[in-house]
């Protein structure tokens, strides 16, 4: 595993890999060719550590999509009719090639976006497990059910959608394109993915992968660019069925309102502000690690993060010296470092974002405690944030910061507690600390989230539904829930010849 070995050691590995990045631009994979963009175009890649230029990235723009969706969609016909056995095989194939990979991976998708290599380690294996998990379901995607009546046997079958778009953001985007592209091609549908354009590099790996699989040319393509320019040509064609979508709420409404003209199917995993009720008669030392390692791990950009710790006042200040220790300790590094805990954010933009909440917390008057590391105020790194004193109408309390910044807001009873994790425009995930079986019930019962989980952190297990309510998505991921969205249910009402039929124009006979 990467996480043990030394940073020179993750130095070397990713050295070695990033040197294809920088000898020319990326290309976007179209056909199973690779190819620049027809007007030569390119933007620079830089690394989230210093800054420096990774590398130039093709910028495609509506041409390549459109030869990209061409090419899929003359992929599709030969994809979704193969047995399902041989598209279990080839993407079991690609899960191997990602194994063998991992270490590549993980390295290149710490340098490139920030995430200590710690976490992108088991990031990379995760993709893999995301392919084998679907490559397992694909011979059975077809099934339906059947509803036989006294005249009729009414039976439904499945078929993929046809070609589809996947976008994907930046914050973990290796593990999310997986969690997208392995449903999607599990089904029969042939994809072309935009993935973020703060973090292209490992969706080419994944491009080649799947092509060393054996998946045929045009199943998987593969157009870098800006969201506003390529993401959008891609939610615009026609020929594209479908788009599944990870990133900002704001993003979905564009996207939303992009493929409006031809009637696209959405797939939307947006914002979060996550709650995590940690009630006094919890285990608290357990929900202690938990709330320090689902805000602060991941760089605080997840979108799971439980970023509103509500805590019962009982043991507010018994939870609060406790965290603010904890918040001291965190290790901010090098994301290649094994001992890092908090790698720098993924772009300056997006770290002016997320230190303008901590004037913001100042404004609104809530206590701050920051981690005592230096930094360079020109840099990507920003200190793990604490605030304290705070109330749910509070922007810090509101708004999905997505860094490492955890707001916490007291509580005295249990109908409080869910009014405040309630009073928010996401519904994402919900997380709650109870030793009281019944309360445990009733609060998970009453959230307005997609997914909560009782006395845990966030552990996924992939049939399960993902997703989220109100401005946190729109749709379902995992098992079945993913076929669901890339596949059209037809029904086949099959009479037994016994059922009446009216007789029309005859009353002149
Ligand atoms: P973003 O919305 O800015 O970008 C996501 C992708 O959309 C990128 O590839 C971008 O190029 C593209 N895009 C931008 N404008 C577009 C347009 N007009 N048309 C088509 N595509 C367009 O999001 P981000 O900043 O990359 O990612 C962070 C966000 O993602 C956070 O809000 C986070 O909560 C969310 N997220 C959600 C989940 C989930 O499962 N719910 C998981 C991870 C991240």
């Amino acid at each position: 595993m990467s996480s043990a070995r030394s940073l020179e050691a993750n130095m070397e590995i990713a050295k070695e890999s990033l040197k294809r990045f920088s000898s020319g631009p990326l290309l976007h994979l179209i056909g199973g060719q690779l190819v620049p963009s027809s007007s030569s175009s390119t933007f620079e890649n830089f690394s989230p550590v210093d800054q420096t230029s990774l590398g130039q990235v093709a910028a495609g723009g509506p041409t390549e999509i459109g030869l990209a969706a061409d090419a899929a969609a003359a992929a599709f016909g030969d994809w979704v009719s193969r047995p399902g056995s041989d598209r279990k095989k080839i993407l079991h194939r690609v899960a191997d090639l990602i194994v063998e990979r991992a270490d590549e991976i993980a390295t290149v998708e710490s340098v490139d976006t920030g995430q200590p290599i710690r976490f992108m380690s088991s990031a990379a294996i995760r993709g893999a497990e995301n392919f084998r998990y679907f490559a397992d379901a694909a011979p059975a995607a077809l099934d339906g059910d059947a509803m036989p009546t006294s005249t009729h046997l009414n039976y439904s079958t499945r078929r993929a959608i046809g070609p589809v778009g996947v976008i994907t953001p930046w914050n973990t985007p290796f593990m999310l394109s997986t969690w997208k592209i392995a449903p999607a091609l599990a089904s029969g549908c042939t994809v072309v993915h935009k993935p973020a354009e703060w973090s292209p590099f490992t969706a080419s790996i994944l491009g080649e992968i799947a092509h060393d699989a054996g998946l045929p040319a045009g199943a998987l393509n593969v157009v870098h660019g800006i969201g506003e320019v390529a993401g959008k040509a891609l939610t615009e064609h026609p020929a594209i069925k479908a788009i599944a979508f990870v990133g900002e709420s704001s993003t979905g409404s564009l996207i939303q309102a992009q493929g409006a003209p031809t009637l696209k199917r959405v797939h939307f995993e947006l914002g979060g502000k996550n709650p995590v009720v940690v009630f006094d008669d919890a285990d608290i030392e357990r929900a202690l690690d938990a709330v320090v390692f689902m805000i602060y791990s991941l760089n605080g950009e997840r979108c799971t993060s439980s970023s509103r710790l509500i805590v019962q006042d009982t043991v507010h200040d018994w939870f609060v010296d406790r965290l603010t220790e904890r918040v001291k300790g965190l290790r901010v590094g090098d994301p290649l470092d094994p001992a890092t805990e908090i790698g720098p954010l993924i772009h300056p933009t997006h770290c002016a974002k997320v230190r303008s909440y901590l004037d913001q917390a100042i404004e609104e008057g809530a206590k701050v405690v920051i981690g005592d590391h230096k930094f360079d105020p020109d840099s990507n790194f920003v200190p793990p944030m604490l605030f304290l004193d705070a109330d749910n109408s509070m922007r810090i309390s509101q708004e999905e910061i997505f860094g490492p910044a955890l707001t916490v807001i007291p509580f005295s009873d249990e109908d409080q507690a869910v009014q405040i994790a309630n009073d928010v425009d996401y519904g994402l995930a919900g997380y709650l600390w109870t030793g009281d079986a019944g309360r445990a019930h009733r609060v998970a019962r009453d959230l307005d989230v997609g997914m909560v989980w009782v006395n845990s952190q966030n552990v996924r297990h992939l049939p399960t539904p993902f997703g989220g309510t109100k401005r946190s998505g729109i749709g379902r991921d995992g098992g079945d829930y993913s076929f669901e969205f890339y596949m059209e249910t037809k029904n086949i009402a099959m009479a037994y010849g016994s059922h009446d039929i009216g007789k029309l124009g005859v009353s002149k006979s």
